[in-house]
């Protein structure tokens, strides 16, 4: 079954007398566990296409499944309850709380969303710090780590209650090169081991060779119908 499904997928935005059209009518379908990007330049609707999918912003046509639901029924309280359910998100901007340890920003979604005993939270936690390979670090503060350490922390938070789908919008724009990279293969990494559907933005031609299956966005239209990627993928 396709974890992903849109047909003819639309988002206006009116700005005064304006209407912008974001997303033209795209069609596109995600696998589940599969390990997917949408690449195009700035302003070509990356942001707003993960936003629907993500259950944050409706679209103004079309049809979007997630999950067999159809999420464009959703009112704001369904679709709150429904990314807390399924969906995690990793930013641009790695999004920690700054007062909180590495630990207690991964532990964070599970106090918010999930009632478990102190115990089983505690496994969790170090279980998600040894996968993305901060156990040595989990002590530290946000502003003590560097952007690749801040986002494997975010990543692994965005794990932590265990979704079936983790959004990610240019998570490696604030990173160097190398970092980059290894911040893809760590997904990618993470992809395989616990069978998370990853769905990631970037404008960078060099990171998206990672992806299995890339979607290439311009002004608003899929400019492919989705082609494989991947150098390491056969
Ligand atoms: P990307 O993430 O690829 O840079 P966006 O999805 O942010 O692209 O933007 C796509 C288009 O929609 C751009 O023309 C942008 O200016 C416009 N846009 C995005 N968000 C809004 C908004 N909240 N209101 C009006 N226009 C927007
Ligand atoms: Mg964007």
């Amino acid at each position: 079954m396709n974890l992903i499904q849109a047909e003819v997928l639309e988002k206006d935005y009116r700005v005064g007398d304006i209407t912008i059209n974001a997303i033209r009518g795209v069609d596109f379908a995600i696998e589940t566990a599969s390990f997917v990007s949408f690449v195009g330049p700035s302003g070509s609707g990356k942001t707003t296409l993960l936003n629907m999918i993500g259950c944050l912003d409706r679209p103004s046509g079309g049809r979007l499944s997630i999950l067999g639901t159809d999420v464009t029924e959703l009112d704001a309280r369904e679709a709150a309850g429904f990314r807390g359910e399924n969906i995690g998100f990793v930013f641009q901007d790695f999004n920690l709380l700054p007062v909180l340890t590495a630990y207690e920003n991964i532990e964070y979604p599970l106090m918010l969303v999930q009632h478990w005993p102190k115990d089983k939270r505690r496994r969790r936690v170090e279980e998600l710090l040894d996968a993305v390979d901060m156990t040595n670090q989990a002590d530290k503060r946000p502003d003590q780590l560097s952007g690749g350490q801040k986002q494997r922390v975010a990543v692994a938070r965005a794990l932590v209650t265990n979704p079936k789908l983790v959004l990610a919008d240019e998570p490696t724009a604030n990173l160097d090169r190398d970092t980059a990279q290894r911040i893809i293969e760590l997904m990618k990494k993470l992809r395989d081991e616990f069978q998370t559907t990853f769905v990631f933005s970037t404008h960078d031609a060099r990171i998206v060779d990672e992806a299995e299956m890339i979607y290439a966005l311009e002004d608003g239209i899929l400019e492919n119908g989705g082609r494989p990627g991947g150098t390491t993928h056969a």
